[in-house]
């Protein structure tokens, strides 16, 4: 396939009704209509082959997630997705899976009734660059800086779940069931944007950030921005059932504190907001968990359930090898 014929063939994928794209894939550059009163949201995410993702991901996994992660950090701003660019670098353009990475791009886009308006198509290392737009009612968009002391931290769903499929991606552990095994590395790869949790968040939570590093690296983010700290109660951080059937719980919980690719949100919440908070997440069909406390001590500090000091050393992700 030539560029020309590729770029058609993204073209005839990326098709959307949206009346708001004016001029879509096809000019030098996409025309777009803002609503009034509305603001523009922009985020862009690289992933590169042999960095970013497991040799063996599958090719629609590769689009599904070049999106995602953006998507998720949409979601951590409490915008509604509208439209997105893809900079696609490829070793050659006859590469035989570029239809399936494509058709797992557009099938997320599709899920938000967002529209692929535009892109560019390099030679080069196996490599997707996608840039997301979206919108936020004018003041509205969720901030990592207004986190106060008191709020509440809340978290959208399981934790650790991505880290362990890469685990189990690399053999490092076995999977007891098939299931589980399908589950955990379904959350590695075709992770799930909370596009509806955080535009249910606008006006409610304090400060918000997807959890993409791990949740104390992403927490130190948020202390920081808000010049506050955070106590996590480890007892309180959800793990699935999936995760507890591959790892000793105590491993699990290592991943589920410091594992990357989880994409779940991880909001602050002032006190009297919180029942609000947990009712509009379920509302969504998340499984929100209270997992700790915003505090004036500066930094993130992970307490067991005799309220010990069990914070560890390493917060991002390492290996179990
Ligand atoms: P130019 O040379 O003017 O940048 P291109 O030939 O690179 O134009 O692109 C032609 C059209 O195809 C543009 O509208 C561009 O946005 C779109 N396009 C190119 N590559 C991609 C891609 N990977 N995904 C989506 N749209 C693309
Ligand atoms: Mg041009």
């Amino acid at each position: 396939m030539a560029e020309f014929d590729l770029i058609a063939r993204i073209r005839s994928c990326a098709g959307s009704d949206r009346r708001d794209v004016v001029l879509g894939i096809g000019d030098d550059a996409a025309v777009l209509s803002v609503e009034p009163g509305m603001q523009l949201v922009a985020c862009v995410d690289t992933l590169n082959a042999g960095v970013h993702f497991p040799v063996d991901t599958q090719p629609d996994a590769l689009g599904w997630k070049a999106l995602a992660v953006n998507l998720s950090d949409l979601a951590a701003m409490g915008a509604q997705p509208c439209w997105a660019l893809l900079s696609l670098s490829l070793p050659s353009a006859e590469t035989p899976s570029v239809d399936e990475l494509i058709l797992g791009l557009t099938h997320l886009a599709r899920l938000h009734g967002m529209a692929l308006v535009g892109g560019d198509t390099t030679r080069g290392p196996l490599s997707l660059t996608v840039t997301a737009l979206g919108q936020v009612p004018a003041g509205t968009a969720l901030v990592r800086s207004g986190a106060r002391v008191g709020d509440a931290i809340v978290v959208t769903g399981t934790l650790g779940d991505a880290a362990a499929g890469l685990m189990l991606a690399m053999g490092q552990v076995a999977a007891p069931s098939r299931a589980a095994g399908e589950m955990l590395r379904k959350r590695l790869d075709y992770p799930t944007p909370r596009i509806a949790a955080g535009t249910a968040m606008r006006g409610i939570a304090s400060a918000c950030i997807d959890v993409s590093d791990g949740l104390l690296a992403d927490l130190g983010h948020v202390c920081a921005a808000s010049g506050v700290g955070v106590q996590i109660d480890i007892e309180a951080v959800p793990l699935s059932a999936e995760i507890l059937s591959v790892l000793p719980r105590g491993v699990a919980q290592r991943l589920a504190l410091s594992g990357g690719d989880d994409y779940e949100l991880c909001v602050a919440v002032p006190r009297d907001h919180l029942e609000t908070a947990l009712a509009a997440l379920r509302g969504v069909g998340c499984a929100p968990h209270i997992v700790g406390r915003v505090t004036a001590e500066p930094g993130v500090q992970v307490l067991d359930a005799a309220g010990m000091d069990v914070t560890p050393r390493q917060r991002g992700y390492e290996h179990f090898s």
